[in-house]
């Protein structure tokens, strides 16, 4: 077998935040029992979402979707965090909520607040339509918030007043494009506030960076995640930019399409923050049963993040199995 040196990343998968909100849905099942409703994926990832509707988990877009029947069984706000009126929604319905959003996403809401709050006209530095982008700018009333995706976003924008402007950004994007997108509105709009701690959170810094030190001369990086994951997509770009020959997302094994990759010595291998390690095993696996495999750890820091679940949820998870 041809020898394949495999270089598996570290930090790689899931981050404190989606573990938080998977295990929120996995504790309301069993304290409040079947069906539990989600609204939105829980976090962008079909094999986890399966695994929980697997359990009772129900997954609906819109809180409309759930039977009036079912008004008194829990629905739960993904990690990517909802505009106010969702749970304003909810209220006016009756409905019983446990929200998942991630304790950081939670933190860039307060910060847009506090520039609002103090006067600034809202920069929100994301990716048009991303679930935490409408969470983010439903925080404000309609008007209070700019969205700027781009360098060329950045040169194009027009604020009504440009000596009164504060920025958050999404936390799952390009550590390396938002620094030059606010560059960008830095040199326009010097008197730009930012704000009191980076948007972008440590899962994604920590990732990315692990991806860039391991990328040059691979010549495949695999990225398990969706395609819906902003984070995982962010790290094929990094991985290409960093120095790999090629770089793919990928869900599961069974995508691998292993004539087209063709004959490779050095691949690298890390994972998304929705990604489940499971995931990551199969598909060293599949290479293994390929190559004659080495694995190098490219391990850059540890992480020992933990976020707390909601209190009503507490004492369940001290009984879980
Ligand atoms: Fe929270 Fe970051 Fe994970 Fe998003 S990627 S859920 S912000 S820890």
């Amino acid at each position: 077998m041809t020898p394949l040196t495999i270089r598996l990343c570290g930090p790689r998968g899931f981050c404190a935040g989606v573990d938080r909100a998977i295990q929120i849905v996995v504790l309301a099942l069993k304290r409040y029992g079947a069906p539990v409703y989600v609204r939105h994926e829980i976090v962008h990832n079909r094999y986890v979402v399966e695994g929980l509707e697997a359990r009772g988990a129900v997954f609906v877009e819109e809180l409309d979707e759930i039977p009036a029947e079912h008004r008194e069984q829990p629905v739960v706000f993904s990690a990517h965090g909802v505009p106010k009126s969702v749970p304003a929604d909810a209220e006016s319905r009756n409905l019983f909520y446990l929200d998942a959003t991630c304790p950081l996403v939670s933190k860039v809401h307060k910060q847009a607040m506090r520039h609002e709050r103090l006067g600034r006209h809202v920069v929100l530095i994301g990716h048009a339509g991303h679930p935490e982008v409408i969470g983010t700018m439903g925080q404000l009333p309609e008007g209070a918030v700019s969205l700027v995706e781009t360098v060329e976003d950045a040169e194009r924008y027009q604020p009504a007043d440009p000596d009164n402007l504060g920025y958050v950004t999404q936390t799952t994007l390009s550590v390396q494009d938002t620094a030059d997108v606010i560059a960008k509105l830095r040199e326009r709009f010097p008197n730009l506030t930012a704000p009191s701690a980076d948007s972008i959170c440590y899962a994604t810094t920590n990732r990315q960076e692990s991806v860039s030190a391991a990328a040059p001369g691979c010549d495949l990086f695999i990225i398990v995640g969706a395609p819906n994951s902003s984070n995982s997509r962010r790290l094929v770009e990094v991985a290409k930019r960093a120095g790999a020959k090629e770089a793919i997302l990928v869900q599961r094994a069974a995508e691998l399409d292993f004539d087209a990759i063709g004959p490779i010595r050095t691949l690298g291998i890390s994972a998304g923050a929705s990604a489940p390690e499971v995931v990551v095993n199969e598909i060293i696996e599949a290479f293994r049963a390929r190559f004659d495999t080495t694995i190098e750890l490219a391990e850059t820091t540890v992480e020992n993040e933990h976020f707390l679940v909601n209190r009503q949820l507490r004492d369940v998870e001290l009984t879980v199995e």
